[in-house]
């Protein structure tokens, strides 16, 4: 029998252990202590110690001090599988945290136990992001199981804290660890379509910003005796959204395709009709395709501002809320070829690379340069009650990460 087919017949007998992984790892609900909860040690716990029990010799953890869980600390593991050539590992990362089970008596079933229907496994985190971490814990551990090893080393992390802003994840293992190499490959299991055709490999620029427009107050009888914010502000925000037209690129791997400057929040200002407001604040949501310079935009942004302070006699401030910057990983990359490969091996579809709004943590490693492509095949149940992963697409994006593996 050939390679490929070993492995495959390894996955497709693993159902029993995958339902039972799913069902352990659901029963210990690794909430941040935003979301009120211990963090991920308990689960971490359960993790290690299955995978120590089935052919797994080098597992690592490292844990990230954090004083608000009993335990002191997040913990990240990585398990790895030796390859061939060891020019550069191939990771697959996903995350051990998930977000509360929101409203209880949406749930048709107790959300931390699992159950099985109609061939998909029901339970708070069992897609989101435990589809990732089961598939790829089988995937590896076929080539344990069979003997066989992939071309290059082969190396699961499992992280803290993706949901809440990765402080103790990913962002602390990218500043403190020095795991990675520039060659690397990294494949986050953490987003797709029903179909599997989604490779997201980019995501625009985020910036987000409040506007502060200061003026005086005055009676509106008489309006020369002060300078009206609400007026100024007003212009304002349509300049802004003229952005759009001085950064007018498309992209089409983008939906949409196009940069977006939007106005979003209007806070408060006077109460009453007959006033004058002397302040007023509203904030901007813009996507920013990743060709252009976020610096460029801000000093477009000033040169606005300055533009209405000078007109109207205001003082215009802004503070920068958001500001994330993004590095895409080319839509022609190995990885990206090697992975339409392997979906297409597997599942028998093209998948297409894609760019989304923004707000993965793809972007912190992508802006390490390396590179990274977040894929999986989901229904996208996700923080939503009575969240569910199907077990043929868990076998199935097993088999996708063994073939990426193998590189046959
Ligand atoms: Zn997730």
């Amino acid at each position: 029998m050939k390679d490929l087919d070993r492995i495959f017949k390894e996955i497709d007998n693993s159902t029993e252990d995958i339902i039972s992984l799913q069902t352990m790892l659901t029963a210990e609900p690794a909430l941040s202590p935003e979301n009120g909860g211990q963090g991920e040690y308990a689960k971490a716990r359960v993790l290690t110690q299955w995978l120590e029990k089935n052919e797994f010799t080098d597992i690592r953890v490292i844990d990230v001090p954090d004083k608000r869980v009993e335990t002191g600390v997040r913990p990240n593991i990585i398990a790895a599988v030796e390859g061939q050539d060891s020019s550069r590992t191939c990771w697959i990362m996903s995350h051990l945290d998930i977000v509360p089970p929101g409203e209880k008596s949406l749930w048709k079933n107790d959300p931390y136990s699992v159950v099985e229907k109609d061939g998909k496994l029901f339970g708070r985190g069992v897609e989101d992001n435990q589809q990732g971490v089961v598939a790829s814990v089988m995937a590896a551990r076929a080539f344990l199981k069979t003997g066989i090893t992939p071309k290059h080393p082969l190396k699961l992390l499992f992280v803290a804290d993706e949901e809440t802003g990765s402080d103790f994840g990913i962002k602390y293992l990218i500043k403190e660890s020095r795991l990675f190499d520039k060659d690397d490959w990294f494949l986050i299991p953490d987003g797709g379509r029903s179909d599997g055709t989604m490779l997201e490999v980019a995501e625009k620029s985020i910036l987000w910003i409040k506007f502060h427009t200061q003026g005086v107050q005055c009676h509106a009888s008489m309006p020369e005796q002060g300078v009206n914010a609400f007026l100024a502000g007003s212009d304002l925000v349509l300049r802004l959204s003229s952005l759009k037209e001085t950064y007018d690129g498309d992209d089409p791997i983008f939906d949409p395709p196009v940069s977006t400057f939007m106005p979003t929040r209007k806070d408060a200002n006077v109460p009453n009709i007959n006033t004058i407001p002397g302040d007023d604040v509203f904030f901007m949501d813009m996507r920013i395709l990743p060709s252009y310079d976020v610096e460029r935009v801000l000093k477009d942004i000033r040169r606005m501002c300055d533009a209405v302070e000078n007109r109207y006699g205001v003082t215009i401030s802004f503070d920068i809320i958001q500001k994330v910057e993004s590095v895409p990983t080319p839509a022609d990359a190995p990885l990206v070829i090697s992975l339409q490969k392997a979906i297409d091996h597997v599942y028998r579809v093209s998948a297409r690379p894609v760019g989304i709004g923004g707000g993965t943590v793809g972007a912190f490693l992508r802006n390490e340069g390396l590179e990274t492509v977040v894929w999986s095949r989901i229904d996208e149940t996700a923080h939503m009650p009575n969240e569910y992963s199907i077990l043929d697409n868990l076998r199935g994006d097993a088999k996708v990460m063994a073939v990426l593996a193998l590189d046959p």
